[in-house]
């Protein structure tokens, strides 16, 4: 107890102590904002950058969380700077109240954005982005009876308790502060996590019970809102606005801020934007040689990214970076398995999986009784893996039915499905890469409808991933990095991360592919242990000796259809079976 106590008081302390130096040092930027004697250049450039980072904030949201690509985002900041612009000039409205309105503009229109092709690949979204892009850009410039066209909106006042340049500029640096630790923040909570998982890998994503497609949006609106946030502000601190500010050139620039800095940090948000608005004043004396210039900066920044892919902050974070010790497993696991069902778990009713001729399942019948070990077997692409893609919602059944606990769950998406109770582990192992084995597993514990967590702290949702990790023996390596472990150890990870979420029924992918032996004798163990708690379970398997002891019910599959069905000894004896696995001979 006092060794857990300990070992959960360190990080509190020690993000206790970085908040504390966060809220110093954001004070201290405030009070010279205010209090220094900026000349006129000086404060432009400040005002630019503060203005500037909150857009490139929603990217690192939307790309260095989320790994979906925003190429409008200058569209958004001119949302945001055209509604304070036209809002308080024109319609005479308070300035705060043009600012909350552009922000809602923004926030409407990148979540129906995001809506509308989220569901679709990364280059229709590159695609649909920079269309948005141009759109606005041209109703900017030919709605010249409502944006003033290319001659832009003049005279955009401040509000009158930041009437001043540098109160106003102080003003936006709080706001700065405020919204980078929420961004820094947002990583570590469930929706933060959700982002992560979907940008590492979506399938496993939507398998650990992640709505991915409402995370993008989510994240998408996000970045939408903070880039009319930047731009309201920008409005305010310029006092003129016009559509070139908000050109596709100057979201590529938003981009490349991003990119530069460190796209998974608002701190490399900050340090790219700064660059970016910097270089070029640095370059000016070059002006003089038409093209030079250009080509110096744009040099500048290839190289940059050519040898710091992660950009700068990435490039000097890892220096910093100290692996925290892993936390003290606590309680041992638990698994409450759902028994509210008949004797069957899963039922599937001539269930078949066409790609185009190919008939990879083909009126497939299974039935997984509780409380048993079910194996599915049968030679090398004969369709046990796409069985287990039509069960968990990868794949859509071409015709047939699933139901699980007497539920029909054969339309429902993976996430929902994995929300009723499924878990499962994959043939090629799918982890979240750029997460530590704790979060990996974590992600798993805080499956919608695991009623073992609902309500809890982050601290139970540790525990319990602890608790998961501790079970496959990998407690003490908890905080390493995922892709530090060896291949037998991520499936461990993986299934560690598949118990934690508590499944009603678990599906396993042959867990002992590319083990050596002595892996596959503990993955045996493991899963006698797993199978000693009374879960049911639904594995497939080559190894006829893994299956033969731990399964009680043994399917046959052989070119997607059932050959063999019924308790294992006699199964493996059916004549099919064996000309199945042996030729015809
Ligand atoms: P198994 O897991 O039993 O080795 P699979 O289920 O992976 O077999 O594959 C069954 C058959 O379906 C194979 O012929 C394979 O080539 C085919 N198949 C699997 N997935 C796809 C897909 N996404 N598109 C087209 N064919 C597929
Ligand atoms: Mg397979």
């Amino acid at each position: 107890m006092s060794a857990q106590s300990t070992s959960s008081a360190a990080p509190a302390r020690g993000n206790a102590l970085a908040l504390a130096a966060y809220v110093a040092l954001a004070l201290v930027a405030i009070f010279l904002a205010a209090t220094l004697k900026f000349d006129g250049y000086i404060l432009n450039i400040l005002m630019q950058a503060a203005t500037y980072t909150l857009a490139v904030f929603g990217l690192s949201v939307v790309l260095g969380l989320c790994g979906q690509i925003n190429l409008a985002q200058a569209a958004f900041f001119g949302i945001g700077a055209y509604a304070v612009g036209l809002g308080t000039t024109d319609a005479h409205m308070p300035f705060w109240l043009c600012l909350g309105l552009g922000m809602l503009v923004s926030l409407i229109a990148g979540a129906a954005l995001g809506a509308s092709t989220l569901r679709l690949g990364g280059h229709y979204l590159a695609m649909v982005t920079i269309s948005f892009q141009q759109i606005l850009t041209l109703v900017m410039i030919n709605a010249i009876s409502f944006t003033h066209g290319p001659d832009g909106v003049r005279d955009i006042p401040r509000p009158q308790l930041f009437s001043g340049q540098q109160s106003y500029l102080a003003f936006c640096v709080a706001v700065l502060a405020v919204v980078g630790y929420l961004v820094w923040r947002l990583a570590d909570t469930r929706l933060g996590r959700a982002m992560r998982a979907v940008r590492d890998n979506e399938l496993a994503a939507g398998v650990a019970g992640i709505d991915v497609y409402r995370t993008k949006v989510t994240a998408f609106a996000l970045c939408a809102l903070l880039g009319g946030l930047g731009g309201g502000l920008f409005a305010g601190g310029f006092a003129y606005v016009s559509p070139d500010q908000f050109s596709f050139a100057e979201s590529v620039v938003f981009l490349t801020m991003s990119l530069l800095g460190g796209v998974a940090s608002p701190i490399g948000s900050a340090i790219g934007t700064g660059l970016l608005i910097l270089i070029p004043e640095w370059l000016r004396f070059l002006k003089s040689v038409p093209g030079l210039y250009l080509a110096i900066y744009g040099l500048a920044v290839i190289l940059i990214v050519a040898f710091m892919p992660d950009g700068i902050w990435g490039f000097v974070s890892k220096f910093f970076d100290r692996e925290r010790p892993a936390p003290a497993p606590g309680a041992p696991l638990t698994l409450a398995p759902d028994d509210s069902g008949g004797a069957n778990v899963l039922v599937t009713d001539k269930l078949s999986k066409h790609f185009g001729g190919l008939k990879a399942v083909d009126e497939v019948d299974i039935a997984v009784a509780r409380g048993k070990v079910h194996a599915l077997i049968g030679p090398n692409g004969s369709g046990k893996t796409t069985t287990l893609n039509v069960l968990s919602g990868l794949y859509s059944a071409t015709s047939g039915s699933v139901s699980l606990d007497g539920r029909d769950i054969t339309r429902l998406p993976a996430h929902k499905r994995t929300e009723a109770g499924l878990g499962r582990t994959f043939q090629n192992i799918r982890l979240f890469r750029t997460m530590t084995a704790l979060e990996n597993v974590v992600i798993g514990a805080e499956r919608p409808g695991n009623k073992l967590i609902e309500g809890s702290s982050r601290a139970a949702l540790e525990a319990r991933a602890m608790a998961a990790l501790d079970f496959v023996g990998l407690a003490s390596r908890a905080n390493e990095l995922v892709t530090a472990f060896s291949y037998g150890h991520q499936r461990l990870i993986e299934i560690a991360r598949a118990l934690a979420a508590n499944p009603t029924l678990l599906l396993l992918d042959e867990p002992a592919a590319g083990l050596n032996s002595t892996e596959k004798q503990s993955l045996h163990n493991l899963l006698e242990r797993i199978a000693a708690f009374g879960l049911t379970i639904l594995i497939i398997d080559h190894d006829m000796t893994l299956v033969s002891n731990a399964a009680s019910h043994i399917t046959v599959l052989n070119f997607g259809r059932r050959i063999a069905d019924g308790e294992s000894m006699a199964v493996l004896r059916h004549p099919d079976v064996v000309t199945a696995y042996l030729g015809a001979e």
